[in-house]
């Protein structure tokens, strides 16, 4: 069975760390993740750049990652604003980022969840204009969906209720973010369900997961066994959101490649690639920390990884 592996390093990485990093080192660390197999990445996010100078460049980013043949090059945009540029871009993939605390919402985006329905609706209307061939996929997703730092516990029901209405807005699909790293497996299993009980498995493919208290592998292995078909991931690691406090690190893309095929899933990546695109990583952003295990043991004596 396949898994899409979406690197999210380049948006959620670089957005929480202060530290900027020079577009062409982003450039080259995107040319190299993309040599190791990496087939998605979302390379930045259309907010105004006094808000996220790290993503400033995100425009530059997109038509760099265009010219790689056979990436799909995801974006987050927060509004219409930035779905516009978006599209002038040319990203593949768009998403909105819809928190399910509406605290949060309000501190990220400072939207409620109707002005962002009515944002994801627009949205999906300005898609439509467009020639079939060039509109970009459209995902709704759901950070905060299994609990939140402002708010606590966040209700499933209303998870499910905001799904349901991202997808009556025009959304191609929803996706679930463990944005603040509260989800444990079983929870994952019950989210799962019960959205897709109410949109459809196929409009629920995708899961986001931070590794803040050490569940990431864990939540990702309940996804799979359930049939999701794709993590995003960051490379070492780097990320969070600087708008949650205490919300920080993606899952690893090394350590998930690493699980996934030492189980036999295709990820289509190389594992000594992805480490070449560590090491780039590194380089550029001297200062941070890089996480990860399986970088630091090395892969097991013998291993096979499937391609
Ligand atoms: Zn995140």
């Amino acid at each position: 069975m396949k898994v899409l592996v979406s690197e999210v390093g380049p948006r959620d990485g670089l957005q929480s760390i202060s530290t900027i990093m020079p577009t062409e080192a982003k450039k080259r660390w995107i040319t190299a993740l993309a040599d190791a197999g990496v087939q998605e990445i979302e390379v930045g996010s259309f907010v105004p750049a006094k808000l996220l100078p790290q993503l400033g460049d995100t425009a530059e980013l997109v038509a760099h990652a265009r010219r790689i043949p056979g990436l799909t090059v995801a974006v987050l945009v927060p509004n219409m604003k930035g779905a516009e540029a978006a599209v002038a871009a040319g990203a593949h993939k768009l998403t909105i980022p819809v928190s399910c605390s509406e605290t949060h919402s309000l501190r990220n985006v400072r939207r409620s969840h109707a002005q962002m329905l009515d944002e994801a609706r627009c949205i999906s209307e300005l898609i439509r204009t467009l020639p079939a061939a060039q509109r970009p996929h459209f995902e709704g997703g759901l950070s905060t969906a299994f609990g939140c730092t402002l708010e606590g516990a966040v209700p499933e029901r209303r998870v499910v209720e905001l799904a349901e209405a991202l997808i009556a807005c025009g959304c191609d699909e929803v996706g679930l973010s463990d944005t603040s790293g509260y989800a444990d497996p079983a929870q994952v299993r019950r989210l799962l369900r019960a959205v897709w009980g109410a949109v459809g498995r196929d409009r629920l493919t995708g899961l986001h997961l931070h590794n803040t208290r050490g569940l990431g592998l864990a939540n990702a292995l309940a996804a799979l066994d359930l049939g999701i078909s794709t993590l995003d991931a960051s490379q070492g690691g780097l990320g969070g959101c600087p708008f949650a406090p205490g919300a920080s690190g993606n899952i690893v893309t090394e350590d998930l490649v690493f699980m996934l095929q030492a189980m036999g899933f295709e990820t289509g990546i190389d594992f000594q690639s992805l480490l070449a695109a560590r090491a780039l990583l590194a380089a550029a952003l001297p200062n941070e920390p890089l996480y990860g295990m399986v970088p630091l043991a090395g892969l097991p004596l013998n291993f096979e990884p499937t391609s």
